[in-house]
C-alpha cells in the first residue's frame, strides 16, 4: 500500500480549485499515498503556445498545495531538456522510486480517449495506471482504446466520476488580462503570488 503514487501532470498556468479538487478526490477514492504535481516543461500538447516560465508555475503550485500533507510538487519534467513526455516520466519516476511503485496518472476523460496518439502510448500505459476523472456522463471510448491497446485498457485505465468544477487556468488568464476578479477559482496565496509578480496582465 506503500506505493501508489497518483500523478497530476498539467501546464499549471496557473494551477486551480479544478486541479486540486480532483486530486484531492481521486487521492481518497483511490486510497492513493500521496499525489505529485508535476508541472511539464515543454508540453507536447502546447510546443506553440506561450506559457508562463516554468519556476513560476512551479512556485504557484508549490503554494497551492502547501497546506495538503498528501500533496507533493515535482520538478522532474522540469530538470529534463526537451519535450516533456508522460511516458520518460514515468520511466524515471520508476528509476527513483523503485519498479514496485504503482502510478496513476490522473487526467479527463477527452485527454484518455487521445491516448493511443501519445508518445510510447503502449509502453506507457504498461508502466502506469490512468485514471479517467470525468463528470457523470462523459464517456471512455473503450472501443477505440481496446482496439488500439488489447486487454492492457482493461486493468490499466480506470473510470472514476469526479465533482467537476468548470475553471480553466485559459480563463483566469483571460480574466486576469481584462482586470476581472478570478477569487475563489484559485487559491489565495497563487492569486497573491500572481499580483505580485504581474502575470498574465
Ligand atoms: P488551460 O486552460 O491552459 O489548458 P487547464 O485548466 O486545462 O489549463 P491544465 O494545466 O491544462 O489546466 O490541466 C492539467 C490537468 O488538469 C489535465 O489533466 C486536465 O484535464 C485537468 N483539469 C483541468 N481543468 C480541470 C478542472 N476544472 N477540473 C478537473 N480537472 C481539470
Ligand atoms: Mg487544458
Amino acid at each position: 500500500m506503500e506505493h501508489r503514487i497518483g500523478i497530476m501532470g498539467g501546464t499549471f498556468d496557473p494551477i486551480h480549485h479544478g486541479h486540486l479538487l480532483t486530486a484531492e478526490y481521486v487521492r481518497d477514492a483511490c486510497g492513493l499515498t500521496k499525489i505529485l504535481f508535476i508541472p511539464a516543461a515543454n508540453s507536447p500538447f502546447k510546443l506553440e503556445k506561450k506559457v508562463a516560465p516554468a519556476s513560476d508555475r512551479l512556485a504557484m503550485t508549490r503554494l497551492a498545495i502547501a497546506d495538503n500533507p498528501y500533496f507533493e510538487a515535482s520538478d522532474i519534467e522540469m530538470c529534463r531538456q526537451g519535450v516533456s513526455y508522460t511516458s520518460d516520466t514515468i520511466d524515471e519516476l520508476h528509476c527513483l522510486l523503485g519498479q514496485q511503485a504503482e502510478f496513476f496518472f490522473i487526467t479527463g476523460a477527452d485527454a484518455i480517449n487521445d491516448l493511443p496518439s501519445w508518445h510510447e502510448a503502449e509502453h506507457l500505459l504498461a508502466s502506469c495506471h490512468f485514471i479517467a476523472a470525468t463528470r457523470q456522463g462523459t464517456k471512455l471510448d473503450m472501443v477505440h482504446l481496446r482496439k488500439a491497446f488489447g486487454a492492457l485498457c482493461e486493468c490499466h485505465i480506470h473510470q472514476l466520476t469526479t465533482p467537476e468544477l468548470e475553471i480553466s487556468s485559459t480563463e483566469i488568464r483571460e480574466r486576469i488580462h481584462s482586470g476581472r476578479s478570478v477569487r475563489y477559482m484559485l487559491p489565495a496565496a497563487v492569486a497573491d503570488y500572481i499580483k505580485k509578480e504581474g502575470l498574465y496582465r
